[in-house]
């Protein structure tokens, strides 16, 4: 399966990068707003060069003077399937893309249709993934990392710990003794935050879910959830999705929950 990436880049100004692996390369746009899960929404794409599908898993700060200089972090990734007959090198070079995305945070179908020169548009296809939620202003975070962007800075928040609690009285303890060890405030909020989450996963702490994320998940990757042991009724279709994606079941993503059931059981007879 190919894959994509989209990475939130602050240069002169916010975007994300937006890259579909093709010919060996990642085909990538810049769209200002992001990609929505709202049909409605048509969002920007401005056709930038090819980068390497190396560059598809940095994060980091690019530095002043540099192209880009800013912050960039994997905001979402994961693999691709062509929707078109045609491969997907012809259906770019025609100006009319769709595909559809498996990622972290993003499922469902979208297209990419040219206006002209380098604009495009990217928008989401209405299927059962479609929804009126913001995923860039609901699941902010680095599906890598965790960091957040926060103005030109790289941020590493706890996430999902609640004001006044042992957690949080945990992350402000170390976050100060970092900082009495001579680090510098991003590096001793890195550390405590990454000593909290640890914590709350290890716990079985549940967590904080946004409105979005829980239908946009793979719920294989959440702390917490293991679908696959549920038992076969009352599995959504999202797991069944996943299930169906690691018996490599052909058409899946056209398929309801029944014939999802259906393909997963046939495979595991
Ligand atoms: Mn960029």
């Amino acid at each position: 399966m190919p894959r994509f990436v989209i990475q939130q880049h602050h240069a002169t100004s916010m975007h994300w990068d937006f890259r579909l692996e093709a010919s060996g390369t990642y085909k990538s746009w810049a769209v200002p707003k992001g990609p929505s899960m709202d049909p409605r929404d048509k969002r920007l794409a401005m056709a930038v060069d090819d980068h390497s599908i190396g560059w598809g898993d940095f994060e980091g700060v690019i530095g002043e003077g540099q192209y880009g200089a800013g912050p960039v972090i994997v905001w979402d990734r994961g693999t691709y399937e062509n929707l078109r007959d045609e491969p997907m090198e012809d259906a770019l070079a025609a100006g009319h893309a769709s595909f559809w995305l498996d990622g972290e945070k993003l499922r469902g179908g979208w297209s990419l249709r040219r206006i002209d020169g380098r604009r495009w548009l990217l928008v989401k296809r209405r299927d059962e993934h479609a929804n009126s939620g913001d995923p860039v202003s609901e699941r902010p975070e680095s599906v890598v990392s965790g960091r957040t962007i926060e103005g030109k800075r790289l941020r590493m928040p706890p996430r999902g710990v609640k004001k006044g609690t042992k957690r949080a009285r945990q992350y402000e303890k170390i976050k100060k003794s970092v900082k009495q060890q001579g680090a510098s405030e991003d590096r001793a909020e890195e550390v405590a935050a990454r000593t909290v989450n640890k914590e709350r996963a290890r716990s079985g702490e549940s967590r904080t879910r946004s409105r979005t994320s829980t239908q946009d998940m793979s719920s294989g990757r959440r702390g917490g959830q293991r679908s696959g042991s549920s038992g076969p009724k009352g599995r959504t279709r999202d797991q069944l999705y996943n299930e169906a994606k690691k018996l490599n079941v052909e058409g899946r993503s056209r398929m309801n929950k029944s014939q999802l059931q259906r393909a997963v059981d046939n495979k595991k007879r």
